[in-house]
């Protein structure tokens, strides 16, 4: 496995790899969630290539970016354990050259849901994620549905400026009791951590009422309210049932639906998200 950090370093490694390449964007202090997009990427391409960068630009005012969990030594092992064949672990300035003033935005879809909640995010998502992809030159590309809007951000993105790329969502992965990995349950404490799972049982609630026949959008969305109003270390930011193409809040009677929401345990936001109706 090859480890580089400047882009002329990535450029001339790329050219020793074979082709397909799939690449795995990450923020690092890797779990079994990311790496599941790894072992995806490894059965579908001939190479895989991952990046390792908290990216600034995607992180609020007053949001945790400086506390944003690191370790890159660990990351390295795990990622060579799954035999990946290059990573990329990018300063900021090759990413953000001085000056830099050029940014990619998907206007309607980012309005919504966690763009709704932290302002600007997505502007930093879809452009890191396209200097990666320019950099990497890649075929495919390995998202997690932990991220469900930012999936479907990406998809409408590589859409719309005609990049000749693959993308391809990933199962969320779980912890046993439910918990969806993510680099920020580190900032749980064991308490908040217990009732963490309180995101998963609104999600599965919700889902169970849909399957008995529950149609009405507006039940289910405080069905999942009930739940986590139950649980008194959580604080809900947001409960949504959407369309899951516009991501439009749903009103009345749905087929399908995403299910999502934020939730703040202690100072951590949590979120978690489930489709119904789609196989
Ligand atoms: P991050 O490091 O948080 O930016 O995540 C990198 C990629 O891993 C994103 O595409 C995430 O959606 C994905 N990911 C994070 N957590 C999970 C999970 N629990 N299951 C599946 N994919 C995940």
């Amino acid at each position: 496995m090859k480890v580089v950090l400047t882009l002329d370093e990535l450029r001339s490694a790329k050219s020793d790899l074979l082709s397909p390449l799939g690449l795995v964007p990450t923020m690092g202090f890797l779990h079994e969630g990311h790496l599941s997009l790894v072992k995806q990427a490894k059965v579908e391409c001939k190479s895989v290539g991952v990046s390792i960068f908290v990216n600034p630009t995607q992180f609020g005012e007053g949001e945790d970016l400086e506390a944003y969990p690191r370790d890159l030594p660990r990351d390295l092992r795990l990622l060579e354990e799954e035999g990946v064949d290059l990573v990329w672990v990018p300063t900021i300035e090759d990413v953000y050259p001085t000056d830099s003033q050029t940014w990619v935005v998907v206007e309607e879809l980012t309005k919504r849901l966690e763009g709704e909640q932290r302002p600007g995010h997505f502007r930093g998502v879809t452009t890191v994620v396209t200097k990666l992809f320019n950099a990497f030159q890649t075929d495919r590309a390995y998202f997690g549905q932990k991220d469900a809007q930012q999936a479907l951000v990406i998809q409408r993105m590589v859409k719309d400026l005609l990049l000749p790329i693959e993308i391809v969502v990933c199962p969320i992965v779980r912890e046993e009791d439910g918990l969806a990995m993510s680099s920020r349950n580190a900032y749980l404490n064991p308490e908040q951590r217990r009732a963490a799972i309180v995101l998963h049982h609104a999600l599965g609630d919700a889902a169970e009422r849909f399957k008995n026949g529950e149609r009405d959008a507006g039940v289910l969305r405080r069905s999942m309210l009930a739940v986590i109003q139950d649980e008194p270390l959580a604080r809900v930011q947001y409960v949504s049932v959407a369309d899951p193409d516009t991501l439009e809040e749903a009103q009345g009677e749905i087929q399908r639906a995403l299910l999502s929401m934020a939730v703040y345990l202690g100072d951590t936001r949590l979120i978690d998200n489930e489709m119904l109706g789609i196989d």
